[in-house]
């Protein structure tokens, strides 16, 4: 078995995190999404105004991510939910919705606390902005990781600054490369968010963010469409100049996911393909209702028809004498 397969699992053609769950756990884990009742700079005016462009965090909290319940209870309930799904499994705490690192320390370090009373939980996966971690912060992280599981999740979304000015991340890319350094630096380990058809983005440009990202220290990714949920800019930008946004049909993504999948590095863990925001929230085409599963499962039959796998155009680039 070469090396590649020992820790994809035979026959994968990409690093899946069950497999890396496996790996790691020696079991399945199972993220328990939590709305922690943030908010976030990029809405309340310390970053920006109206947030990104795209962005409606109602498309992404599940029934059991309500921050009017507490977080214990969120956990509760959220665990309840998938232990009926799958048998053998343990838990981790995501805090999921809005900046989950926008807060003082102190109120930061309290709701971690919380989520990590409960005993299934075995760590924490934070979702935050690049410009939003703090050496403090970090300080009580990097302790927190040497005895349990953590993960900070940065929205990079894209690379080209052009693309995150006219979503108005109101960050750059050199902010996330920063973080990225910043965090990996400390032991934590770091995933990545990234959305496939930006307005002005072509498929190279799309897939080439493959071989910049490989550069960068993160364990983990996470890719997914562009979805348009309605009431936000993004869904009148999309009414008033649709020729800006690709909308790739299905058969159109998978090649492209394929494309990327080439040229990323083996090691990093590819989370997620896809996501699914509920129907009646999306503007633009939501492929015919397709579930992430049936896609996964085209993903892995062209991989299979292609004869290709995670990696199979990347390099290290060889360094300079
Ligand atoms: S996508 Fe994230 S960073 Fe952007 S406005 Fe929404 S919560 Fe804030």
């Amino acid at each position: 078995m070469s090396k590649i397969e020992e820790y994809w699992g035979k026959d994968k053609r990409f690093y899946s995190y069950n497999s890396y769950c496996m790996n790691n756990f020696e079991t399945r884990m199972q993220k328990i999404p939590i709305n922690a009742g943030f908010t976030c700079p990029n809405r309340d005016g310390s970053k920006g105004l109206g947030g990104c462009t795209y962005c409606n965090n109602v498309s992404f909290n599940p029934f059991y991510g309500n921050n009017s319940k507490s977080i214990s209870l969120q956990i509760y309930e959220g665990i309840e939910f998938f232990s009926k799904k799958y048998k053998s499994q343990n838990y981790l705490a995501y805090f999921q919705a809005y900046t989950n690192t926008y807060d003082e320390l102190t109120v930061l370090k309290q709701k971690y606390k919380e989520a990590l009373s409960n005993r299934q939980i075995k760590g924490l996966v934070i979702g935050t902005r690049p410009d939003c971690i703090s050496d403090e912060l970090l300080d009580f992280l990097e302790e927190l990781a040497k005895k349990k599981y953590v993960s900070v999740e940065y929205g990079l979304e894209s690379i080209y600054d052009k693309t995150l000015e006219y979503i108005n991340r109101c960050h750059t890319y050199a902010d996330s490369v920063e973080a990225i350094n910043r965090t990996a630096n400390r032991g934590i380990n770091v995933g990545v968010h990234l959305i496939f058809g930006l307005p002005q983005e072509s498929k190279k440009m799309i897939s080439d963010t493959a071989k910049e990202i490989s550069k960068l220290k993160i364990n983990s990714l996470k890719i997914h469409q562009l979805q348009i949920i309605k009431s936000t800019i993004m869904a009148d930008q999309f009414k008033t100049k649709p020729d800006q946004f690709s909308n790739f049909s299905v058969e159109e993504y998978v090649d492209l996911v394929i494309e990327f999948l080439e040229k990323l590095r083996p090691d990093i863990v590819v989370e997620r393909f896809i996501s699914e925001s509920p129907p009646n929230l999306i503007v633009n085409s939501n492929w015919g209702g397709i579930r992430t599963y049936e896609i996964v499962k085209l993903i892995e039959d062209v991989l299979v028809k292609k004869d290709t796998f995670q990696g199979k155009k990347f390099f290290i680039p060889k360094k300079k004498k």
